[in-house]
């Protein structure tokens, strides 16, 4: 995890939004391979392990680290880069775009594109990895991040249910884009701006 995104964690528990605390193990320029962070309010403490922060706790290293491949991966992820930065509606540098679940695969992709960005990979499949562009957060209940934070989303189609999806808004800077590998999906206080191609793209009102 990029130090600098401690900022921006949300303890996942139902209570009020506070910073996290990071204990720094080791580092690795500016990510931090292993440490801790720790929420004041409910006093949990999450481990990060080879660079991922850990939010579904249990202490079994590997819980929650998206779900099994039951099919091997296209070669070309779809849809291709360019097309997600121009659905994504991104110019410039700065800020988070999140990737959630199987979309985490975009991050190499979108990263030699748009530069300065920084990309949040939730719950990534056991195939994607930690980069100095990439952080790697994995959580079964919720994006442990805080409200707004992101210039845009893409939700892999594996991750595309109510609930997520609503989680995916919360994080999205309103009148940012949000796109999803489902088409059919309708995610609530979303514009509606264009499907087709097996994605939904929307604009958060
Ligand atoms: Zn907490």
């Amino acid at each position: 995890m990029h130090i600098e995104l401690t900022e921006m964690l949300r303890c996942p528990e139902a209570h009020r939004e506070e910073f996290l605390v990071l204990s720094t193990g080791e580092m690795s320029g500016r990510m931090v391979r292993a440490g801790v962070v720790g929420c004041p309010v409910c006093q949990k403490e999450y481990e990060i392990v080879n660079g991922i922060v850990n939010f579904s706790g249990g202490g079994m290293r590997d819980a929650g680290r998206g779900p099994a491949l039951t099919h091997s991966a296209s070669p070309i992820p779809h849809p291709d880069s360019q097309t997600l930065q121009a659905l994504l509606d991104l110019s410039g540098p700065g800020g988070y775009v999140v990737l959630l679940g199987f979309a985490a695969r975009h991050a190499v992709g979108l990263a030699a594109l748009m530069g300065g960005i920084h990309f949040l990979g939730i719950n990534p499949p056991p195939d994607v990895e930690e980069l100095p562009v990439l952080s790697l957060l994995v959580c079964e209940k919720k994006i442990p991040l805080r409200d707004a934070i992101a210039r845009g989303v893409v939700v892999g189609s594996e991750s595309s249910g109510a609930a997520w999806l609503a989680e995916s808004r919360r994080v999205l800077l309103p009148g940012r884009r949000l796109v999803i590998e489902n088409e059919t999906a309708r995610p609530d206080g979303v514009t509606q701006l264009a499907t087709g191609q097996g994605l939904f793209v929307g604009e958060k009102r």
